[in-house]
């Protein structure tokens, strides 16, 4: 069966999976859906014996069935390999009475990489299949881990450049050194003085700028998106759920059907979206319980239906949920309208205008599948510091994010399914955040001393991500304001400004 494609915004145009792997953003600003989410067509017990990258087939072949079993198994090959530092590429760890799904194993030590590594290869595949001849540029606005993953996916891939915006003041200093310090000819990455909303909603425009893509086009170049609002990010993620659930039961620590609950610290709502589709395949999810920082712009949604950013945006320690504007949760609230696309987009400009928007009483009965929550500042340094001194587990600032919420839900509801933690980036990305929350005396050390502090206290060595950046050279050092994006691109494409 072929799985067709349509935008949130439009009911009428279906395109094919590649065709909306390449465009990344419908034209009419909408995001690409399938027209329904597919049943997993295997059972569990056969799931149970495979390997992530045999997982990973099963499941994407339903979502991309216009890529011929050929083609979906190179990209799977060539992304989950020995970049990632353990054949398993997502480890499952019980810490005290939760499941960590580590996702951090991969080159650039967050869960960007589980997508990010296989997003080149699906693009160009797409290029390919498509007869795109011109080259594809990729163009990224982050919040400190997509950029430097999807930096290292596309590095020197023919066909190919990126580049990436960053907010300037809100991501941190390894991050920041990861990017910074990227090789590759074909590879950018510029600083904005702004946050990352303003990153986004500028390469936002920058998609939707319709006299640049026919200036682009005559210079053979085309724009497409490595943010999470590709569906080509979408469908990778939608493995590891599916992979943790067989891995639970393979050892022997669920009964068959037995549901679970899935955490996820959550930002731009991919992760979560890829959860809340892994149930609709028929993983036996109950809750999904979505996890923010400070920035609990999706909290108040889940309690209220109504979703506003009017607000200040804080600063928090885990950057990469910094987001007051949650793309792919257009992706929810289209599917909870019943796909009304004018509803959707009437909801959309609303957001875009006012800031703001309410959903209808009848969407609201449709959000039952979610809870949300949020941890504050100290509840997240508490987070980390309880369960290491409970367990030796050192968890990063985001992924503590998510073990405070799943605590207090349990507390709260005395539910006691089974609880999985998406665990997304490894500590060693945000060591001064992770070791002062244990004991504020490490807030004397410099960046580095920290990483071999962080040795001894976790027990567990340093990655290479971050053994890359102690001497590396600093070979980007662009800046502009949030105003000046699309005159930024011309320059790096050398075009007429
Ligand atoms: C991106 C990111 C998140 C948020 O994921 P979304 O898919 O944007 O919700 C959480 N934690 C880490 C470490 C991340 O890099």
């Amino acid at each position: 069966m072929n799985l067709l494609y349509k935008s949130t915004r439009n009911k009428e145009h279906t395109v094919t999976a590649s065709e909306a792997i390449l465009k990344g953003l419908a034209d009419d600003g909408g995001l690409f859906v399938p027209v329904q989410i597919p049943k997993l067509d295997v059972s569990m017990e056969a799931l149970k014996g495979m390997s992530y990258q045999e997982t990973a087939y099963v499941v994407m072949k339903q979502f991309l069935t216009d890529f011929t079993e050929e083609e979906l198994k190179h990209c799977i090959r060539c992304a989950y390999d020995s970049k990632f530092d353990t054949e398993v590429i997502a480890p499952l760890v019980k810490v005290g009475d939760k499941y960590h799904l580590e996702l951090f194993h991969g080159a650039t030590i967050a869960f960007k990489d589980m997508a990010l590594s296989i997003l080149p290869h699906l693009l160009t595949t797409a290029a390919r299949k498509n007869q795109v001849t011109n080259e594809i540029v990729i163009l990224t606005a982050t919040s400190g881990d997509t950029g430097k993953a999807a930096l290292a996916g596309f590095a020197g891939v023919p066909g190919t450049r990126i580049i990436v915006f960053y907010p300037k003041d809100g991501v941190s200093q390894v991050q920041r050194l990861q990017m910074v310090t990227q090789k590759g000819e074909n590879t950018a990455v510029v600083a904005i003085h702004g946050n990352f909303d303003q990153a986004q909603s500028g390469v936002k425009a920058l998609f939707e700028d319709q006299e640049l893509a026919g200036e682009l086009s005559k210079e053979g170049y085309q724009f497409s998106s490595a943010n999470s609002i590709n569906i080509g990010r979408l469908v990778p993620q939608v493995v590891y759920y599916v992979y943790a659930y067989a891995k639970l039961l393979e050892h022997g620590e669920l009964e068959a059907g037995e549901e679970i609950n899935v955490t996820v610290p959550t930002g731009n709502f991919g992760n979560i979206l890829a959860a809340y589709y892994a149930k609709q395949m028929g993983v036996p999810i109950a809750k999904l319980l979505c996890a923010s920082n400070e920035n609990k712009v999706l909290f108040d949604f889940f309690r209220t239906g109504c979703y506003d950013k009017n607000r200040e945006f804080v600063l928090t320690s885990s950057p990469s949920m910094d987001i007051l504007i949650s793309s792919n949760l257009e992706r929810l609230i289209y599917a909870i309208a019943d796909q009304n696309a004018e509803k959707n987009r009437e909801l959309m400009e609303a957001l875009r205008t006012k800031g703001t928007y309410e959903i209808t009483q009848e969407m609201k009965t449709k959000l039952s599948d979610f809870v949300g929550g949020y941890a504050t500042e100290e509840e997240t340094r508490a987070a980390i510091r309880d369960v290491y001194h409970k367990t030796g587990y050192v968890m990063d600032t985001h992924t503590a994010v998510a073990a405070h919420v799943c605590s207090a839900y349990q507390e709260r509801i005395k539910d006691t399914k089974k609880a999985l933690i998406a665990s997304t980036a490894s500590p060693y990305k945000f060591a001064r955040s992770v070791l002062t929350a244990i004991d504020a005396k490490y807030d004397a050390l410099g960046e580095m001393a920290l990483i071999d502090e962080l040795e001894k206290v976790s027990q567990t060595a340093v990655p290479q991500a971050i053994e890359e950046i102690r001497n590396a050279q600093i070979v980007h050092t662009r800046e502009c304001d949030a105003e000046k994006m699309k005159d930024m691109v011309k320059e790096i494409l050398h075009m007429a400004v």
